[in-house]
Formats: structure tokens, sequence, C-alpha cells
């Protein structure tokens, strides 16, 4: 008989650590994570970059222990391993098939090893995040947003931070760094797939084994900046007289009054890409532009939705004139496409228990707001109990002049900004 019934333990280490196993015995991989609360969000001043750089150099740390190059060294292993930064942790990734899981393990504890990197070692991987910044900092529409959504909580604006303050970082810096950082109250383990509890506690023994300062707990939010959720219709225009031009569209969310779910499915109705409604107006039914990116930025208190799209100069006012009316539109109830956007979460929640890397990150996302599912069914009930009325509800608040940022790169000569701020007040 087929078995949904798996649901999320927890473990903790001898030194405090949370350990949360969602183990699928069905699966012939795992996928191990350790999270850790940090990032620009909670960065100080002087500080900016420090958790992305640091990101980098427990990579180096790691190569000092083992004594090799720790890619190699896993990919000898038949492991792979992924390091990323947000605005509000760092993920450590490993994942395999369910045999090397011990050797993923060793490594993982490793991560809280002292932190020692000879001055070539810094000074090697500074040049390889300032290469990266290079990648990341050309001025796109979603930098400039970031720049007017964030002004007032400014250290938002970048993950990777200014090279010139990441030069000034030295062993010791990020050694304290580290120190106040991987404490039992901002980070945790989460394992997916096939695992067994002699595995399980194999980690926590190695992990618990190692001295922790006393950290202080990271909470998830933002300070709210003076303008968000009084932009009145806040329009920036960037020149740029080439083809194509690009628009986004960014709203504030109070998100301590919805729960993701909600936002989940209003952004999919909104942006979705095949079925969302502006998809269908813009792309699907006119061929007015191609292809959508949204991208929501959710902190415990305030976060955005957005959506972003490139579109020929000449077609620039009609598209902006079918968001707003599609904007309107979705303020009345609307059974049918909320119900199908539901659909997909629901009927397809159970994907996820197949993969245990996708699982491993959703569940570890949801650890870190305040309003996370513990299963894969919480999760699909969360978005089955969201109703047609509630996402109109949802719709009216979130859709309006003192919550909407416009940015437009376009050639300014031929765009009409008074008039274009008219059209954006109508939604
Ligand atoms: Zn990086």
């Amino acid at each position: 008989m087929k078995t949904t019934a798996l649901t999320e333990r927890t473990f903790t280490t001898a030194n405090g650590i949370p350990v949360y196993v969602y183990s699928n015995p069905g699966l012939h991989t795992f996928c191990l994570s350790l999270t850790v609360k940090a990032g620009p969000l909670y960065e100080k001043k002087k500080n900016i970059g420090i958790t992305h750089a640091w990101e980098h150099m427990v990579g180096r740390n790691l190569n000092r222990v083992y004594g090799e190059n720790i890619d190699r060294f896993l990919d000898k292993k038949g492991i792979r391993c992924d390091f990323r930064t947000n605005w509000k942790r760092v993920r450590f990734e490993f994942d395999g098939t369910d045999a090397a899981f011990e050797t993923a393990a060793e490594t993982a504890a490793k991560i809280f090893e002292p932190f020692v990197v000879s001055p070539d070692d810094l000074q090697a991987e500074k040049n390889r995040i300032k290469a990266e910044a290079l990648d990341e900092y050309a001025y796109s529409i979603h930098r400039m947003a970031r720049y007017y959504t964030w002004s007032g909580a400014r250290k938002l604006n970048d993950v990777i931070g200014d090279t010139d303050d990441i030069k000034r970082f030295t062993c010791d810096d990020f050694a304290a760094f580290q120190a106040e950082t991987l404490t039992a109250e901002n980070c945790f383990f989460y394992i997916t797939g096939n695992v067994t509890d002699e595995q399980i506690h194999y980690l926590t023994g190695l992990v618990g084994a190692y001295r922790l300062r006393q950290g202080v707990p990271k909470d998830n939010t933002v300070k709210v900046p003076k303008r968000f959720f009084n932009r009145n219709c806040q329009l920036k225009i960037y020149d740029y007289p080439y083809a194509p031009s690009s628009v986004l569209f960014s709203f504030d969310v109070d998100t301590a009054k919805y729960t993701k779910a909600e936002l989940d499915i209003l952004t999919g109705v909104l942006f979705g890409k095949g079925k969302g409604m502006m998809f269908d107006e813009l792309s699907e039914k006119t061929g007015l532009l191609y292809d959508f990116h949204d991208r929501n930025l959710l902190f415990n208190n305030i976060g955005v939705i957005t959506c972003e799209f490139d579109v020929a100069p000449k077609k620039l006012t009609k598209v902006i004139k079918k968001i707003i009316s599609v904007g309107r539109r979705i303020k009345s109830v609307m059974p049918e496409t909320v119900e199908t956007e539901k659909r997909g979460y629901v009927l397809g929640a159970n994907a996820w228990l197949d993969s245990a890397i996708a699982l491993n990150d959703m569940m570890s996302d949801h650890r870190t707001a305040h309003n996370y599912a513990q299963s894969v069914t919480d999760r699909a009930q969360n978005h089955a109990q969201v109703t047609p009325e509630r996402i109109a509800e949802i719709a009216r608040e979130i859709l309006v002049p003192a919550h909407m940022l416009v940015c437009v790169h376009t050639d300014t000569k031929k765009f009409d900004k008074k008039k274009t701020r008219k059209i954006l007040m109508e939604i």
C-alpha cells in the first residue's frame, strides 16, 4: 500500500543544534543541509558583505582541514555540495546516494572546525568574490528596484556587499563572525531522503562534540523603510535608449497578515508562467511579450512581490495598461482562476517527497519563516484552505498605489512619465 504518512522528526545535538529529519526509505538518495541564519539582513554596517565572504571562506577552511580541495574530495565520494547565501540565510548543502551519507555528515560537521585560513588563501578567495561581484553588479532592473524598495534599510541592496569593504576583512574577522554565527540559536540541520536513525545519530554525535558560544536568536525581520506602504505610486525611470525596454512591478506586503500559502496563490494567479493572468493576457493572447520573471522577497514582518519583463519600447504603454487592468480584475472574486492555481499545490504536493534535494530546500525555507508547514501534507492543506474570496481581499489590500513601485528602463525622450503615472494610479 502506498503511504504518505512521512512527517518531520526533530533531534538535537548535545550542544543544542536542532536536526530536522524528513526521511523517506523509498528513495536511494539523501540530502543533508546546514542552514545558518545570517546574511545582509543581520549584518552590521561595518561588516556588510561578510556573510557571503565567510560562506566562500568556509570552503577554504575545509580545504585546510582535509588537506585537499573539498569539492574534488567529495566528488570522488559521489557527493555533490553547494554553498549559497541569500538575504537571510547561508545554506550548505550535500547530497548523494544513501551509502555516502557518513562522509557528507563528517564534512558538514567540519564546518564547525576553528577558522584558520592562510593569507594567500584569503587573498585568492577575495579575488574570486571580486570577480563574482562583476557578474552581479550590472545595472539590472531588479538591482534598481532593490535600491528603491529598501532605501532606509540600505544594507539589503546587496548580498555580496562592496568589494572595497571585503578587502578589509581579516582571518580574525571571519573567525569572530563564525563563532558568533554558528550557534545553537541560529543554525539547524535538515536531512531528507533515505537515512537510518544510526546515520542521524552519527551526525548528531560529530556535531555535538563542538563547543559553541551562546548566540543571539535572529528573528527574520527587517526595519520598515520610510516609503514602505507609502509610495503613492512610485515610478522610477532609468534612461536606456535601446531595445528592449525593461519593466519591474513591485508591491509592498505586510507579511504578518497573510499566510505563505495565500501569497503563493496570489503571486501564482498574477505572475505565474503558463496559467497566470498576466502571462495569459500579455503573452499567450496578445504576444506583446514573451516571458515573465517573478521574485518574492518575504521577511517575517514585511516583504515584496515582484514581476519583471522585457518588452519592445513601442509596446511599453500598451503592456502597462494591460497589467493595470489585470490588477483591477483580480480584486473581484475569481473562483475558477484561483481553484486552478490551487490544484497544482494540492494535487502535486506529494511530488516533493520524491526529490530529497527539493524537499530539503523547501522545508528548510519553511523553517526560517514564521508560517512554516511541518509536512508536505500540512503545506497542501494550507494551500487547499485559500479561498477565491480571500485572494480578492488580499489583492484589494496589496495592489494599491501606496504599495506600488514601478521601475522602467527605457528611452526617456520617448516616455511620457506623467501619462504613465496616471495609468498606474488606476489600479
Ligand atoms: Zn559567492
